[in-house]
């Protein structure tokens, strides 16, 4: 019988080809002071969009990287104060949004995020911040960012394998919430939707990374992904690319996409009416992980975590790391099993 708490999120959204042109707007509905944040990758588009803005924009902020060092976060902070910004935009993926993240934890500053790749982060409220070597997350309302502009357009200088992995970094948001001790059937409908999406336009952005239709659809399942990313809570498959990710400096969206298949695996049999509905979307009804793999392999994803860096000899501390305090997921979670599914992953190889 079902049982359920529903609970939305309270985010604007906007999301058309050429959305960036009502960032003004957009902007005017929240301060008229805004910090634009971004990578030093990204500091032209940047520079674009504070120009856009013009009175509105009091500095553009270059330094986000991956995972927010804490110093990083303490000197983004400084900037802001040092400005009189009352806002920030973030325009770029989940390490620029993470930074305003980072800022609004301290000062409650409203973000408005402009997403470039298909993380998810514009849609939750999950920070994290890395300090001496260690990932801590956390969920405030006061860093879910109060408006999302997506445009698809913004998508098209992102890499074709960035774009691959990225993607599959929001189909795992997707499959967890498949089967999260917290899931609902609303969340279960858009993660479906979002698998199905990307699953579907993936292949054609690798194949033809211009294409504008594929990159919307890519990115409507990145919304749909982060949105459930969101809303209810993640479990080993998360977990264990956050300690990856934080205690090993793994590249974010990869590791995602090399975990996916093998943590799905590992709790395929305890979570069937997931991996039915994982398949399903995929379009190979019958086998979630595999199709998964086959998935993330037709893209050229890179196959094993010792390709992205990833020493064997870290393996056992990853499982520890992992397994230290104990969170939901439809399969125990074991140690020693964490750690096979660490060694499959380092190896590769169909699951
Ligand atoms: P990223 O933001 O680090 O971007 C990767 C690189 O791609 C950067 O150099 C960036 O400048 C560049 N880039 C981004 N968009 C581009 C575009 N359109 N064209 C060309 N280059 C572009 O990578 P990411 O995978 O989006 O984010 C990863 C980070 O986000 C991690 O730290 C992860 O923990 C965090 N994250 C947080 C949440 C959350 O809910 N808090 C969710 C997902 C990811």
């Amino acid at each position: 019988m079902m049982s359920f708490v529903y609970q939305p999120l309270p985010s604007r959204v906007v999301f058309r080809r050429g959305a960036l042109d009502t960032l003004t707007e957009e902007v005017a509905r929240l301060g008229s002071r805004a910090l634009v944040l971004c990578t030093p990758e990204q500091r032209i588009i940047a520079e674009d969009t504070a120009r856009r803005l013009g009175d509105r924009a009091v500095g553009v902020y270059d330094r986000a990287v991956m995972h927010v060092p804490i110093e990083i976060a303490r000197a983004a902070r400084e900037e802001a104060s040092r400005l009189g910004a009352d806002c920030c935009v973030a325009i770029g993926g989940g390490s620029t949004v993470g930074l305003g993240k980072a800022i609004a934890l301290e000062f409650g500053l409203p973000i408005i995020a402009v997403p470039t790749t298909y993380a998810g982060s514009e849609m939750t409220p999950i920070w994290g911040l890395t300090e001496g070597g260690q990932k801590r997350t956390g969920r405030d309302a006061r860093v879910l960012p109060r408006t999302v502009v997506y445009d698809p357009t913004l998508t098209l200088t992102l890499p074709p394998g960035l774009s691959a992995t990225s993607g599959m970094n929001a189909i795992a948001h997707c499959v967890e919430a498949l089967y999260a001790v917290d899931g609902n059937p609303i969340a279960s409908l858009m993660a479906e939707e979002g698998i199905r999406a990307l699953a579907g336009s993936l292949p054609r952005i690798v194949a033809e990374p211009r294409n504008l239709e594929a990159r919307s659809e890519a990115l409507y399942g990145a919304w749909l992904g982060g949105a459930v990313l969101g809303a209810v809570s993640v479990a080993l498959h998360h977990k264990l690319c956050h300690t990856l990710g934080g205690s090993f400096n793994l590249p974010h969206a990869e590791t995602h996409t090399i975990v996916l298949p093998h943590a799905a695996r590992y709790n395929e049999r305890h979570a069937p009416e997931t991996m039915a509905r994982v398949a399903r979307a995929l379009g190979k009804p019958g086998d979630a992980p595999g199709a998964l793999w086959d998935l993330a392999r037709s893209l050229g994803a890179p196959p094993t975590l010792e390709a992205i860096g990833m020493k064997r000899a870290d393996l056992d501390r990853a499982a520890e790391l992992a397994t230290m305090s104990p969170y939901p997921n439809p399969r125990s979670v074991d140690r020693d099993a964490v750690r096979a599914l660490l060694e499959d992953a380092f190896v590769g190889g169909r699951p």
